[in-house]
Order: structure tokens, then sequence, then C-alpha cells
């Protein structure tokens, strides 16, 4: 038995063709064109699906459904993403266009919802009965899963654990908030931190500086550990406060929903237990724990960009 997967993301629509032991064995990708009539949407997912299956040697009969993974709101009973800001969706009616476009079945979910069940499926999370994913990007996402199954809320909206305040009156959000986890545990939230503290300190000499040429522009995910690394207060200072901003949301979620495992996912995650370590000491500190239960295990995503492939696919399981 083969499955297909379709993630479709603002910047790219990447499909994989997955088997029995939830292995990628042959991909496609193409750049997402957008805005775009639904009749487009869907010849773009169809076309990069069918190539997909093409590089598998495989057809539309070897596979049970096509499932997708999408930014937004996804009825999932209806296969309607109701709202996507980036992709420019308002209820638009994927699982119908795209269902009759491949004379397919085709299952809809939002893409943090399909990472989460790609790692339940068959990473990080395989084998937990209540689990969390969280993945640290542009933004931060999450996905729950409750009793094996992806929680969405009844209103689907259910699981944006990024847009919890953290900071009362802190960094506005895109969302309208402020002081949005996001805003500062997520990728775009480091740099912003990282750059913020560099501005301040008088020292252009010091390592950090050195690290980006001078140029604040080159600031990223790994500058402040490396700084850090390197012995410089700065990349120490944001590095800790980092670490807090993260395990506060970290201690959140697991107030809130108690999981087993809770898999953290995203390029930062290559710091491994420079990040690992300190982030499970503070939430052991943070979170409400039952002492005569077992805590929450807290680990890094095992299949990194591929979850979302990996769970859209394997949605109708
Ligand atoms: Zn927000």
């Amino acid at each position: 038995m083969y499955y297909l997967g379709i993630d479709l993301g603002g910047t790219n629509i990447k499909v994989g063709v997955v088997d029995e032991n939830s292995q990628i064995i042959a991909t496609a990708k193409r750049k997402t064109v957008v805005p775009c009539p639904p009749d487009d949407m869907c010849e773009q997912l169809a076309s990069t699906a069918m190539e997909a299956l093409r590089n598998a040697n495989l057809t539309l009969d070897d596979v049970p459904w096509v499932g997708v993974g999408t930014p937004g709101t996804v009825n999932t009973d209806t296969g309607v993403v109701e709202f996507s800001n980036n992709l420019y969706f308002n209820h638009f009616e994927l699982r119908k266009f795209l269902g009759a476009k491949m004379n397919k079945k085709v299952i809809v979910e939002n893409d943090a919802n399909a990472a989460a069940y790609g790692e339940y499926q068959a990473g990080a999370l395989k084998g937990a009965k209540n689990a969390m994913a969280i993945t640290l990007g542009t933004g931060v996402g999450s996905g729950i899963i409750i009793d094996g199954k992806i929680y969405s809320g009844s209103n689907y909206g259910a699981g944006e654990m990024g847009h919890t305040v953290i900071v009362f009156q802190g960094r506005h959000c895109t969302c309208g908030r402020d002081g949005c986890w996001e805003m500062y545990a997520s990728a775009t939230g480091l740099i912003r931190s990282t750059k913020e503290a560099m501005e301040k300190s008088a020292d252009r000499s010091s390592p950090i500086w050195k690290l980006v040429d001078g140029d604040l522009s080159n600031v990223d995910g790994r500058t402040a550990f490396d700084a850090m690394r390197a012995g410089d207060p700065i990349g120490v200072a944001v590095v800790d406060e980092y670490i807090e901003y993260l395990g506060c949301g970290l201690a959140n979620c697991i107030n809130a929903f108690q999981p087993d495992i809770l898999c953290i996912g995203g390029g930062i995650c290559n710091e491994g237990e420079t990040l690992l370590k300190p982030l499970r000491e503070y939430v052991a500190k943070e979170a409400y724990s039952l002492s005569s239960q077992g805590e929450t295990k807290i680990c890094r995503a095992l299949l990194g960009n591929d979850a979302g492939i990996i769970g859209a696919a394997l949605l109708g399981k």
C-alpha cells in the first residue's frame, strides 16, 4: 500500500509518496502561485501530485486517497479551508474541487495538525496516547493529539498555542494580540531578540558582532547560540532569555494538556541538547506536575520538514 501526501505552503507545494513503513519513496515540488482562482490552485496541486506518483512509478489507482495539509482553519468534516491569510483562501472548497479534478477521495487538514499527525504515526510521538508537536519557524505551530486523534476543537480552530500570550502587553502579533508566544519563541522572535540586544550594546567589536560581519541583516536563528559558544555575554543573555520564553509557553501547553510526549521541531532544534537540557530544567520548575503520575517527556521532532507530507499522506489511517 502507498499513500500520497501534499504539503501546501505559502512558498512551495511539496508532495510525497509514502510507503507502508511511512517512508517517503518519491517527491515532487513546485513554487506556489498565489493568489489564484480555486481551479488554478487545484491544478497546481494535482499536477504536482501526479508528478510525484510518476516519480514513484505509480498511478492514482495505487493510493487510497489524497491527503492535503494546508495553512489556515480547516473544517475537516466538509474539507473547506475556512480562512488562510497567506494563501488568500476564504471558504475555499478544497476537498470538493480537488476531488473532482483528480477523481479521488481527498482529505484536508491544517498543516500543523498534519505535521503533528506525521510525528504521531511515524516519528517522535509514535506510541503516545496524548501528545503535542510544537514547530519553531516563522511562527510557532502546534498540533494536539488526544487519544490518538487530532484535536481541533468545536470550530476546527483549536491548537493555536502560538497565540497564547506570555508577555502581557508585549510585542504586537499579526493575530492582533500583544505578547503572543510566537513573537518570542519562533525563529523570527529569536532573531528579533538577538538584533535588539546587539543594538543596545556599545561594543561593536564583541564576538556576536564579528559573527555577522558587523551587519545586523546577517543575524539568523543560530547567531545568539554561536555567540554564546564564543563566550559573548550578549549571546548568553539572549539564549537564556529565549529558553525562558520558549519554556514558559511549553509549561502552558503542559498545564493545559499534560501530554505523554511533547516534541519540538524547526531549525532551532539543530542546537540539540544545548537547547533541550536547560529547557527541560526550566519546564520542570514551571509546569504544574502531579508527582504520582509520569511527567511529559520533551524531545526533538524526528521527521523534520517531512512531517507535514507524511502526516498528510496518512490522514485517512
Ligand atoms: Zn498572536
